[in-house]
């Protein structure tokens, strides 16, 4: 802990000074562009990899990226949601998966999860994802197969949040858009999911009309 602490000292007196003027404007409010759904897995660095700054990001973080489906019931992951949609009113959610995920290899193989019953729980909201994968990656090796789990898992979660009264009412006036990542921890890549072409693709393939607008000075979608 005292490498936090030190880091923390370093951070009021380093980085802190060079953007004051944005955590000065912060303090009065934030107008985040992004909830952000990923996993709690320790190398996924948000900021880092979406370039972003503070005041840019809504996150939600838990084992295995997941969203369950809406329910009387409240949970941390509702409240959030429906916080970032309603009162926020974030333009766009992203659920991001990644590689070497131990949330999904748990899911895969529950019956190693007897000593965790709250994770094995918990992962019961993927379990859709793990019956298409046994349906559809029967003759794939172990690495594709927990490729498809990853990326089933994502959809899956965009399913789910669909069910949330918040979401389909803003997807229904169009004031929200739904995406679907998947980060690689070891090349750094991100796909994204095509819900046209229904596959993953390069995250610069993906948003490339996007990405242009953006480049020339015009409103990013
Ligand atoms: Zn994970």
């Amino acid at each position: 802990m005292p490498r936090f602490a030190a880091g923390v000292v370093r951070f009021q007196n380093e980085v802190y000074p060079q953007k004051k003027e944005l955590f000065e404007q912060l303090s009065k409010g934030q107008e985040p562009e992004a909830l952000f759904i990923t996993c709690s897995d320790s190398r996924i660095e948000t900021a880092m990899i979406t370039q972003s700054e503070p005041g840019d990001l809504f996150i939600v973080r838990n084992a295995g990226n997941i969203v369950p489906p809406h329910t009387s019931h409240t949970g941390g992951v509702t409240a959030a949601i429906e916080f970032a949609v309603a009162a926020l009113k974030v333009p766009h959610i992203v659920i991001c998966g990644h590689t070497e995920c131990g949330a999904m290899k748990g899911a895969m193989n529950p019956e190693g999860l007897n000593e965790l019953p709250h994770v094995r729980e918990w992962l019961g909201y993927s379990k859709a994802a793990v019956e298409i994968v046994n349906a559809k990656g029967k003759d794939l090796g172990d690495q594709e197969r927990m490729k498809l789990l990853l990326e089933q898992n994502v959809v899956l979660q965009l399913q789910h949040l669909k069910t949330h009264p918040k979401v389909a009412m803003a997807l229904a006036t169009g004031d929200v858009q739904l995406h679907g990542w998947v980060y690689d921890i070891k090349s750094g890549g991100v796909t994204a999911y095509d819900s046209q072409e229904d596959k993953f693709l390069p995250v610069d393939v993906r948003y490339a009309a996007e990405m242009a607008k953006l480049a020339s000075g015009g409103c990013a979608a």
